[in-house]
């Protein structure tokens, strides 16, 4: 997992890119990643605004895996800030809160993951939004 997201991340150079994130809630603010995709430079802000597109992918990776929702949800979502702090963005909170308190997507959290390739390095901040609006330094792991 950490390989493709540092391939992605090479890939994109000085371009921000994203994905969305699928794996399990193992415990208070942490998740283990099983997934995540890749999406090309330039689609995130489209991604954002267009979630609507991924739930087939998603319902198809759950019935996969015998629909077992616990282990094998949606997370998420990440994308580089290459040439900036991997905090998020105040567009990026607003972003999320919005997708979270979104009746239509009807999650019961979110989870953003911002990272970056420091020359060699990769790092990353991991937030989760609730519905209630709140906001929660998060942990994950990137499995395999
Ligand atoms: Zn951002």
């Amino acid at each position: 997992m950490r390989i493709v997201l540092e391939a992605a991340l090479r890939r994109a150079g000085h371009k921000e890119c994203g994905g969305v994130l699928m794996g399990e809630h193992v415990g208070p603010n942490h998740f283990v990643v099983r997934r995540l995709t890749v999406h090309r430079p330039g689609a995130v802000a489209f991604f954002v605004r267009h979630l609507g597109g991924v739930v087939g992918a998603i319902k198809r990776y759950c019935q996969a895996h015998g629909n077992d929702y616990q282990r094998f949800n949606y997370l998420g979502e990440w994308h580089s800030h290459p040439l900036f702090s991997v905090q998020p963005s105040t567009q990026d909170h607003a972003s999320m809160r919005a997708l979270v308190t979104d009746r239509s997507v009807g999650a019961n959290f979110v989870v953003l993951m911002v990272v970056r390739l420091n020359s060699t390095e990769l790092e990353g901040s991991v937030h989760t939004y609730l519905p209630d609006g709140s906001v929660h330094p998060s942990f994950l792991d990137l499995e395999g």
